[in-house]
């Protein structure tokens, strides 16, 4: 990996990318992006408005109904996708230190978490445009019917500022497979690589209006997208406050549609019995990897009241031990929080940690030790004797505290496992296989992790149960999200 400090940041063109061209919006506006790691500006984008996004959608709607994408067929389709993939493969340093100064991530996490994971999205989804099949259906006779699986239409995807490439991948890949077209909003925080990755399609040589890329607030143009009469489906990734707006917007409209990844808490959940060292690791890392702010974060670790001592000493032993600072520095282990915002946030959970009686073991401050002192640093930190009905122990974070938690046995792990809002993922950690795996199934989440944290693979869907969202990203499964289905009936002869 090349030394981060010694590349030169490549910024997008301040540009909307709307059907093909590199547009300026039409009522002049932009939105400041800034370094969190330096407090320091880094460029404006343009701030898209309403009359924006229904340029785009109009261009989305044109090429998916008439434009040489409608008219394609899916093995060049899936090329286009790969060469994309290919070429955001090949940039991945320059991506990754654009996402690691905007985002304030280290720039070894920007490749390794963010940049080269949507490469490989792009790569395994690619591979799917020319395998979606339709199957012929075995109804009572005398027919021959089939069923076509066809792309939703136009597809708007909205997302975070936590991963800005793999999340935006994410959504692109299976919609461009399955033959939908796209307009993008990425998070006003984290405009740029979405920008970046428009302006690689044009160069793959992507159709006009087939991705296109408007960036602005919220409020007007991610509400403009949701509430656009012409958008099939929104594709979206962010908190559940803002998927509640996404549900009104969709009603108050076209009942467009709509894909929800949200919020979680997960636990990982440790027996007695667990491998300790690798355990310790593994929820050091679930908490802490990209500041915490991951969506599946094990910002819960429950240990059984045997363990509990020992394992939860040796975490906080590890979290004093950690690297906090400058993101593009290769021995960082943990950058900056992305906003002044989300950093107030961090510090009231804390707050509300203290007053509710959780002991403070580690950190529980802002950072800001020598240069630290210009950016939005946290300290990593560790509350221990949380009880399970606490505010850190319940809501979201999305930063790095962690809430140690004390259980019985396995039923009451169990419970208080379950015992959130979300459902995202879990882990569990035991040498007795028979009983993770009974336990697994016990769990209310999308994923279940045993022995190991944080595992993705493009083959494995990722989405959650109860509050933490609707359908599911990543695998075959993404693709039904972007599809649907067309029965078609042919009377037969009866005498044949
Ligand atoms: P957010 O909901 O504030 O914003 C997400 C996106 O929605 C941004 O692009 C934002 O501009 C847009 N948006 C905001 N208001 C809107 C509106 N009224 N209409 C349309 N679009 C609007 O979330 P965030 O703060 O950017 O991200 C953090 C949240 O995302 C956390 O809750 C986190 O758990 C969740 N998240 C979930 C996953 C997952 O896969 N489940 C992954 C990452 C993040």
């Amino acid at each position: 990996m090349t030394d981060a400090r010694s590349l030169t940041p490549q910024l997008p063109a301040a540009k909307l990318l709307i059907d093909g061209q590199l547009v300026d919006p039409v009522e002049a506006g932009t939105l400041t992006v800034t370094n969190p790691a330096t407090g320091e500006k880094i460029c404006d984008v343009p701030s898209a408005t309403g009359a924006d996004v229904d340029k785009a959608v109009k261009a989305a709607r044109r090429a998916f109904e008439s434009g040489p994408w409608s008219k394609m067929n899916p093995s060049e389709r899936g090329k286009l996708i790969r060469k994309l993939s290919d070429l955001l493969w090949q940039r991945r340093e320059e991506f990754a230190l654009v996402e690691s100064m905007n985002n304030g991530k280290t720039f070894r996490q920007a490749i390794t978490g963010d940049v080269a994971p949507g490469a490989a999205t792009l790569s395994y989804f690619a591979d799917w445009a020319n395998k979606i099949t339709g199957e012929v259906l075995p109804v009572d006779g005398p027919f021959l019917t089939y069923c076509l699986k066809e792309p939703v239409g136009v597809v708007g995807a909205i997302v975070p500022w936590n991963y800005p490439t793999c999340l935006l991948c994410w959504k692109l890949g299976p919609a461009l497979a399955s033959g939908c077209t796209v307009v993008v909003k990425p998070s006003e925080l984290t405009p740029l690589t979405a920008l970046k990755l428009g302006a690689l399609a044009l160069e793959a040589g992507f159709p006009p209006g087939v991705l296109n890329v408007v960036t602005g607030y919220g409020d007007p143009a991610g509400e403009a997208l949701a509430r656009h009469p012409d958008v099939d489906k929104i594709s979206f990734t962010g908190s559940g406050r803002t998927a509640r707006r996404l549900l009104q917007a969709s009603a108050n409209s076209n009942l467009k549609k709509l894909t929800l990844e949200l919020g979680g808490k997960s636990p990982q959940i440790v027996l007695p019995d667990a491998d300790f060292a690798t355990a310790v690791e593994a929820c050091f890392w679930g908490i802490f990897s990209n500041k915490g702010e991951i969506c599946n974060a094990g910002s819960r670790v429950l240990v059984h009241e045997k363990a509990y001592d020992a394992f939860v000493g040796q975490l906080t032993e590890r979290a004093k031990k950690m690297r906090v600072g400058d993101p593009l520095d290769a021995a960082t282990e943990m950058g900056a929080q992305i906003s002044p915002r989300q950093l107030e946030t961090i510090l009231s959970y804390v707050d509300s940690g203290k007053r509710q009686g959780a002991k403070l073991l580690v950190g529980g401050e802002r950072d800001t030790q020598g240069t630290k002192a210009k950016g939005l640093f946290m300290q990593p930190t560790i509350f221990g004797d949380v009880q399970p009905e606490m505010k850190i122990a319940q809501e979201e974070i999305f930063g790095p505290v962690l809430s140690c938690i004390r259980f019985r046995d396995e039923a009451h792990a169990l419970e208080i496992a379950n015992g959130t809002q979300y459902g995202l993922a879990a882990s569990i950690w035991t040498r007795d296989v028979a009983k993770a795996h009974a336990m697994a199934r016990k769990v209310k989440s999308g994923v279940v992790w045993i022995n190991c944290f944080n595992e993705f693979d493009d083959a494995a869907p990722f989405g959650g149960y109860k509050e933490s969202g609707w359908g599911r990203d990543l695998s075959h499964h993404a693709l039904e999200g972007y599809l649907q289905y067309k029965a078609v009936w042919t009377k037969l002869p009866a005498d044949l």
